[in-house]
């Protein structure tokens, strides 16, 4: 017996529910390359990217995934041999330094540790011990997707600065840019990147990086830039040069909806729908954890991100097993644990096109299958979900 037909809830980090808007945008005849209203619409997913990242810089956009995105950050502002520090705090930073370091760059990680943010004072200590200025650029994501953290990069900013340093911070936004604020020139952030099928909530395949007029003049003298990310060749005025190609229309015919959404929503006001959700999803977690048996990866709660909650379940119990009951038994299809929690957690994800019923429904379906399955938990942890929504949403 199941109770999964009906419309399924995808609640993996990404990719993230489409609106059906954004996927009717994208149902239409492809139109020409060369003339017509696709060279305004690039002017203006341009100009709107650069918005939602909160900078004056130039934005590019890459048919790529986050993966991608990395590789163009790269390429554009360093060479052979450069040194960088990546800041650890789950998997990802390590991921973009890991594809740096097989490009030939020096990658020193700073320690940190799956289940806390990055320490702003430890940064700065490393960059003041850096006296010859060798380390280049500092990379670090603003949300970890594998541990559920989120970093204060307004913090981290301000430790670069308090050092005297000046290599380019460099700073991962695909699990946050539209989830959570991102104020680029503020935090005095020189490169940013994200992606499409999270929080931007449209289809996989596009890749975001926004830079600023440092990070573009260290560009010139970069020596690891090839012809497809370059940015000097998209900067170029031809509208074929900008995607190095032909442009990605139906990406691009999602994306100009989906940020006319979060822009009628208004950020503000998205990024306040995903901290209610995500403090009800914390508020559930957060009784089911009297049990002993489940328990929030992140332990200081300032640090849990509302892109995203990892889970921990200890006991022996098996999370593959709850998310194969959520997922056969009731349509829910939640994340794993991936890195150092693989086997070991369950990830939620509350990023993107998400409100009150998904969240709460897919909290209730968790603690159904934390009932079938006889995983010892506090009782009422939906009830606390929906006790801190009608609290907090007046009518
Ligand atoms: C998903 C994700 C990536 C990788 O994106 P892909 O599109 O899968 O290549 C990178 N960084 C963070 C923080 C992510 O959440």
């Amino acid at each position: 017996m199941s109770v999964r037909a009906g419309r399924e809830f995808l609640a993996i980090p990404g990719p993230t529910t489409v609106p059906d808007e954004v996927l009717r945008a994208m149902h239409r005849p492809a139109v020409d390359i060369y003339s017509g209203p696709l060279l305004a619409l690039t002017d203006g997913l341009l100009r709107d990217v650069a918005r939602v990242f909160n900078t004056k810089g130039r934005a590019y956009i890459y048919i790529a995934n986050g993966h991608g995105a990395w590789e163009a950050t790269l390429t554009n502002v360093l060479s052979k041999g450069d040194k960088i520090l990546v800041l650890e705090s789950g998997r990802f930073a390590i991921g973009w330094g890991d594809n740096a370091r097989r490009m030939g760059v020096d990658v020193e990680v700073l320690k940190g540790d799956m289940r806390r943010a990055v320490r702003p004072a430890e940064v700065e200590a490393r960059l003041k011990a850096d006296k010859g200025g060798t380390i280049k650029a500092v990379l670090v994501a603003q949300v970890d997707t594998a541990s559920g953290v989120v970093n204060d990069i307004a913090a981290i900013g301000q430790a670069m600065r308090a050092a005297g340093h000046d290599a380019l911070l460099m700073v991962d936004a695909v699990a946050s840019l539209g989830c959570m604020p991102f104020e680029m020139d503020r935090w005095g952030v020189d490169v940013a990147m994200s992606g499409s099928q999270k929080g931007m909530m449209t289809p996989p395949g596009l890749g975001f990086v926004v830079a600023n007029d440092r990070a573009r003049d260290v560009h010139k003298t970069a020596g690891l830039r090839t012809p497809y990310w370059d940015w000097t060749e998209r900067e170029g005025d031809l509208h074929y040069q900008k995607y190095a190609g032909t442009p990605p229309e139906h990406l691009l015919f999602g994306l100009r909806q989906a940020l006319d959404m979060l822009f009628e929503e208004g950020l503000d006001n998205v990024f306040r729908r995903h901290r209610l959700l995500a403090e009800a999803v914390r508020r559930a977690v957060g009784v089911w954890a009297e049990g002993q048996a489940i328990g929030f990866n992140i332990i200081e709660p300032s640090e849990r991100s509302d892109a995203i909650t990892a889970v921990l379940l200890n006991g022996g119990h098996d999370p593959e097993a709850l998310r194969a009951y959520c997922n056969q038994k009731c349509g829910v299809i939640l994340g794993h644990g991936i890195g150092d929690l693989s086997g070991r957690a369950i990830r939620i994800a509350h990023m993107g096109h998400v409100n009150a019923p998904m969240t709460l429904g897919t909290l209730s379906v968790i603690e159904v299958g934390l009932n079938a399955l006889g995983i010892p938990h506090g009782k009422g942890g939906a009830q606390a979900a929906i006790d801190w929504l009608g609290e907090q949403v007046k009518a």
